[in-house]
C-alpha cells in the first residue's frame, strides 16, 4: 500500500513542532502538514507544569498551545499517541511504533528529550517521578493527596520550581543536589546563593554535595531516600527527580544522522540528512551567543525561533537562526528573567542588593556582555537585551550603578 505522503512531516506535536505548522500556515504555505506526536495531547506548553500547572492554578485546557479547532481550520493533521520508531532518508519515510509508514517532502525533527532517571537502586519505584509531560503532573499530583514528605533530587530550575509549589501547598521539602550549589549548571554562585537562602527562608531542607545511594521502598512504593554511610534515611513518600535531560536523538542517529549530544544541525537547522530539520531540545546547533559554541538549548525561546528558522527555510526565504536567547523562572514571588547564555563568562558585576530581592547579575567576557539574569529586575532585563544582542563594553563599575538604566548603555546607531 502507498504510504500517506505529507509535505511536511513534523514529528514532535510540542512547542518547536506545533510553531513549525503555525509559522508554515501564516507565511502562506498551501502543502499538506501533519504532526506526529506520542503524547495524546494536542500540543501544550511545558512551563506552567512545574508551576502553576503542578500548583493546580492552571488547568490542563489552559496549557494548550492553540485550541483544536485552529489546526483543524489550518488542515494541521495531528496524529496523536503515535511514536516515530524508524525514519528512511533514503525513501522518505517514517514508520512507527504500530507499523505505520508515512512519507514526507522535508521532515522536520522536534522530539524533545526524556528526563535523566536516577540511576540507583529503586530509582523505578513507584511515587518516583519526573516532571516532563502532563500525565507526569496528573500522576505527580495523585500521589501529593497523600504525601506529606517530598525529596526533589536535582537543584536544577525545574526541581526548584516544584519546591517552592510544594512548600507552599505545606508539603516537607527536602531538595538534594550533588553539586555544592544549586543551579550551577546554569548560573553564577551570587543567584545560586540566592536562590538557596530563599529555599531555606521558606523552609525547604537544601542539601549540597550529597549523593543518593539507594532508594527504599515497601510493597514497590518508595519511603525514603537512603545517603552514603553515616547520614540518617529521609522520609519520602514522593520523590520528584529533575537531573536533566537524554535528547531523543536516536531515531535519526539510526537512520545515519550525525547526532552527539543531541542531533547536530546547521545555522539553517538541517540535519546532514537531506530534507530533514532537527530543533528544539533534541537540537544541537552552534550558537554565536554561546561564543559559536555548539550547544543544545532547553528554552521556548529556542523551541519557538528554530521552528521559525525552519519555516523560512521551507518557505524560500532562509535566515540563519540568531536570536538571542532568553529564558524565565518562577519560585515563590521572585520572577528570575535570563537574557543571553553566560556561557564562558569570566566577571560577573552585580547590580542591586539581593538583600532587597530585586537586582541583576551582568555576566561579561574579555569586557563584553554576554548575558543578564535579571530577579524581580523587569526593566534591567528588557533594557539589557540590546546590551547582549551588540555584544556592547561597559566597565564594570557603571554597570553596577543602579542610578544609571542599561539603555544609557544602548548602542546609538
Ligand atoms: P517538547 O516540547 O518536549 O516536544 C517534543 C514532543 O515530541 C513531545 O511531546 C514528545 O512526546 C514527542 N516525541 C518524542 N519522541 C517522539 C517520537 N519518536 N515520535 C513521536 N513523538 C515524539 N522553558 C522556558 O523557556 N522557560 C521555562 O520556565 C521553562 N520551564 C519548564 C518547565 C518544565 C517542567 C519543563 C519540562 C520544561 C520547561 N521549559 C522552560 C523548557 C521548554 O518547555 C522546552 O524547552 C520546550 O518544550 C522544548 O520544545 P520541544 O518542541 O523541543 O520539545
Amino acid at each position: 500500500m502507498t504510504p500517506r505522503h505529507f509535505d511536511t512531516l513534523i514529528v514532535g506535536a510540542g512547542q518547536a513542532g506545533a510553531q513549525v505548522a503555525m509559522s508554515l500556515r501564516m507565511g502562506g504555505y498551501a502543502g499538506s502538514i501533519a504532526l506526529i506526536g506520542e503524547e495524546p495531547d494536542a500540543p501544550y506548553e511545558r512551563p506552567p507544569l512545574s508551576k502553576d500547572y503542578l500548583a493546580g492554578d492552571k488547568t490542563a485546557d489552559r496549557l494548550q498551545l492553540r485550541p483544536a479547532v485552529f489546526w483543524a481550520e489550518r488542515h494541521v493533521e495531528m496524529l496523536l499517541g503515535a511514536r516515530v520508531t524508524a525514519v528512511d532518508a533514503t525513501a522518505h519515510t517514517v514508520t512507527t511504533e504500530i507499523g505505520e509508514t508515512f512519507a514526507y517532502g522535508q521532515l522536520v525533527w522536534a522530539a524533545g528529550g526524556a528526563p535523566r532517571r536516577l540511576p540507583v537502586p529503586g530509582g523505578d519505584l513507584a511515587g518516583v517521578h519526573v516532571i516532563r509531560t502532563r500525565a507526569d503532573v496528573d500522576a505527580l499530583r495523585a500521589d501529593l493527596e497523600t504525601a506529606t514528605d517530598v525529596a526533589v533530587i536535582g537543584g536544577g530550575y525545574v526541581g526548584l520550581e516544584a519546591a517552592a509549589v510544594l512548600r507552599k501547598a505545606g508539603k516537607t521539602v527536602t531538595v538534594v543536589e550533588a553539586l555544592d550549589r544549586v543551579l550551577a549548571r546554569v548560573t553564577s554562585e551570587t543567584v545560586s546563593r540566592f536562590y538557596e537562602g530563599e529555599h531555606r527562608a521558606h523552609g525547604v531542607d537544601v542539601r549540597l554535595g550529597a549523593s543518593v545511594a539507594e532508594l527504599l521502598g515497601d510493597g514497590g512504593r518508595v519511603t525514603a531516600v537512603r545517603f552514603g554511610p553515616g547520614t540518617p534515611d529521609l522520609p519520602a513518600q514522593a520523590v520528584i527527580v529533575g537531573i536533566g535531560l537524554v535528547p531523543h536523538s536516536g531515531v535519526l542517529a539510526d537512520a545515519g544522522a550525525a547526532t552527539a549530544n543531541g542531533v547536530t544541525v546547521d545555522d539553517l537547522c538541517r540535519t546532514t540528512l537531506p530534507d530533514v530539520f532537527a530543533i528544539g531540545d533534541c537540537a544541537s546547533h552552534v550558537n554565536a551567543f554561546a561564543g559559536g559554541a555548539r550547544v543544545r538549548v532547553e528554552s521556548v525561546q529556542n523551541a519557538v525561533d528554530q521552528a521559525k528558522t525552519v519555516a523560512g527555510v521551507i518557505l524560500g526565504s532562509p535566515k540563519p537562526y540568531h536570536a538571542v536567547p532568553w529564558f524565565w523562572s518562577n519560585q515563590y514571588d521572585l520572577r528570575l528573567q535570563t537574557v543571553g547564555l553566560c556561557t564562558g563568562y569570566d566577571a560577573t558585576v552585580l547590580r542591586g542588593d539581593p538583600a532587597a530581592r530585586s537586582f541583576s547579575v551582568v555576566y561579561l567576557k574579555d569586557g563584553r556582555v554576554i548575558a543578564l539574569d535579571c530577579i524581580n529586575a523587569a526593566k534591567d532585563y528588557v533594557q539589557g537585551k540590546a546590551l547582549v544582542e551588540g555584544g556592547i563594553v561597559v566597565a564594570p563599575d557603571v554597570l553596577a550603578d543602579v542610578s544609571v538604566l542599561l539603555k544609557a548603555h544602548h548602542p546609538t546607531t
